[in-house]
């Protein structure tokens, strides 16, 4: 493995995975050996391993198993059928059996949402979980039976794709787009990609060419591209299906942008539980360097030489944001940098470096094809072309929709079958939870702008349960860089544990105000400056979900101190009155 990676420290993340995978987990010896090899600290090696949620210090079963455990799993019951399968094996959750066989836990959400309950066996995704098929799994775990012989169907994963436009409606073969862009030259590739008004897909929709132009005129080489497909957006999995059957579209993309930045290097970055995508997405490059679509000279092109390597995530969600996912590929961990220098500067190695999206690199295609113009007079003033939407939930039809920017909330709820709808939430668990009364507004940077998570709560959906299966995500998966998320997070995550306990009280929920003031304003990433926003959404849209669980008008403790005094009681063999706390009531009297 070391060989293999030119023993390069920019690679140990890379060396940890595959060292992960023979060994099973990474034992102390494997990091001391690991750290001589690259001529690292051995402490920034553990830094590294200890980092990712799917690199394992301590051991774990030959078979590890990993429920999905996004909100729409959790209402398709995935909580049961955990619980199922852990008692058919004897085993705790969360916990390793006594035989080494098996480990069973949850993870947050692994984009299968439209076919969920779902869960990675030794990172092989499985859906549609029932009763029978976990009773089947169970079976072949005891049984030993390597993953390869478990039924093909198991492993069977469905694109639905429920409505096709430009993008999904596009039947290109290899090279096309790149060729019409080539043909145009850099400046005029550039320019047409101007006239496109393409902005990003990832949600934050910074306009394309404009990142583009900027590293292409950032001084440094070799310069790269690197296509951001750690989509970890709980409710999203559109770049699942753009990877699984359109790669050919995201490559080019990269090779687009390539072309117009000058860079010679390229890195899709693949989120760990899309690992099954991985030969599949070789095979593609494999395809395109025998095409002579990657290498040198591409096309006939003097000093067009690019090519593109996958480099595995392992289970961080912050990863997802630019710089931390740079760090991410550089083998550190993944904490966002400070800003600026940005990435188009002094990005990948100090280099000028251009993240894009899957969609985004995808969308690029058609502009090459079709013209720069053509593209911009698709959608809305502000939101050029279309957008692809994960639609998972209460509805008949889950499953990824594509509509040209401006598509009305209502539209896309009548498409896909939802009624006695009481909320969606767009845009994942760092979006806006919308309410009946604003279902007229319209998917779009100037609206309702998205990644493309559309989660659907009907009304049976208690909303409180929604934002605090959020706020439990974020908590997990905040980096722990900066004090305001780190604490700020698990403070939060305390609140909604003390009112689904019973204990809430009007004071927790201005402190819950103060809290989203001090993440908004003092964190270090947009993760920490977002986690608030399930509450305080459903606060506002949803508030008698929290009221009917306030116990007291002022204050009211997370626990009873007094019953928690019962074991010292006990002990010294006293209950009289001196030995317990007086309450409340009892003090106002
Ligand atoms: Fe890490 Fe949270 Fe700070 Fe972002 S805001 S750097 S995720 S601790």
């Amino acid at each position: 493995i070391l060989l293999r990676h030119r023993h390069q420290a920019t690679e140990l993340l890379q060396i940890l995975i595959q060292a992960q995978q023979i060994e099973g987990w990474l034992p102390a010896a494997t990091l001391t050996h690991i750290a001589a090899a690259l001529g690292l600290p051995r402490a920034r090696v553990e830094g590294v391993a200890g980092f990712y949620s799917f690199l394992y210090t301590q051991p774990v079963g030959r078979y590890r198993v990993l429920f999905s455990d996004n909100i729409t799993d959790r209402m398709l019951g995935n909580a049961e059928l955990l619980d199922a399968l852990c008692r058919k094996l004897w085993i705790e959750p969360g916990h390793l059996s006594e035989d080494g066989l098996v480990s069973v836990t949850t993870t947050s959400c692994t984009g299968l949402c439209d076919q969920g309950p779902a869960m990675l066996v030794n990172g092989r995704a499985i859906g549609q979980l029932s009763h029978r098929r976990i009773n089947e799994i169970a079976e072949l775990i005891r049984q030993q039976r390597p993953l390869e012989l478990w039924p093909a169907e198991y492993f069977q994963i469905d694109d639905n794709i429920r409505r096709r436009d430009a993008l999904l409606g596009l039947d290109m073969p290899p090279g096309a787009a790149l060729q019409a862009a080539v043909a145009r030259g850099r400046d005029g590739w550039l320019a047409e990609m101007q006239a496109s008004n393409l902005r990003g897909r990832g949600g934050a929709g910074f306009a394309t060419a404009v990142k583009w132009a900027s590293a292409k005129n950032a001084p440094g080489a070799p310069k790269v591209i690197v296509c951001n497909a750690d989509e970890g957006e709980p409710g999203t999995f559109k770049d699942r299906v753009l990877l699984n059957s359109f790669a050919d579209l995201v490559f080019e993309g990269m090779s687009l942008a390539a072309w117009a930045v000058g860079a010679s290097q390229g890195f899709l970055y693949l989120r760990g539980e899309y690992r099954y995508l991985l030969p599949q997405l070789e095979a593609v490059l494999a395809r395109r360097r025998a095409a002579g679509l990657l290498g040198t000279g591409i096309l006939g092109q003097a000093g067009f030489d690019f090519d593109i390597a996958i480099h595995l995530g392992a289970g961080a969600y912050v990863c997802g944001e630019e710089s931390a996912l740079i760090e991410s590929l550089e083998g550190k961990r993944g904490t966002p940098r400070i800003r600026p220098p940005f990435p188009v500067t002094k990005g990948y190695l100090g280099r000028p470096t251009v993240v894009n999206n899957v969609e985004t690199l995808a969308k690029t295609c058609l502009i090459a094809l079709g013209g720069g113009e053509a593209f911009a007079a698709t959608g809305t003033a502000q939101s050029a072309g279309t957008k692809l939407l994960s639609i998972s939930g209460d509805c008949a039809m889950p499953g990824i929709y594509e509509y040209p920017f401006g598509v009305p909330i209502s539209r896309v709820l009548e498409d896909c079958g939802a009624s006695d709808t009481q909320a969606v939430q767009v845009g994942g668990a760092s979006g806006i939870c919308l309410a009946g009364y604003e279902f007229h507004r319209r998917i779009a940077y100037e609206d309702v702008p998205t990644a493309g998570a559309f989660m659907i709560f009907d009304g049976t959906r208690d909303l409180f349960d929604v934002a605090r299966a959020f706020v439990h995500f974020f908590a997990h998966e905040s980096c722990g860089f900066c004090t305001p998320c780190r604490v700020g997070t698990s403070l939060l995550k305390g609140f909604m544990d003390k009112l689904a306990d019973g204990h809430g009280a009007q004071a927790d929920l201005a402190d819950i105000d103060w809290l989203d003031r001090l993440l908004k304003n003092a964190s270090h990433c947009g993760l920490g400056s977002a986690a608030p926003n399930p509450v305080i959404d459903t606060l506002q849209k949803f508030r008698p979900a929290y009221e009917r669980r306030l116990v007291s008008l002022d204050f009211e403790p997370a626990f009873d101190l007094d019953a928690a005094l019962a074991e010292a009681r006990q002990l010294t063999g006293r209950d009289d009155s001196g030995a317990h706390l007086k309450t409340h009531e009892e003090d106002e009297k």
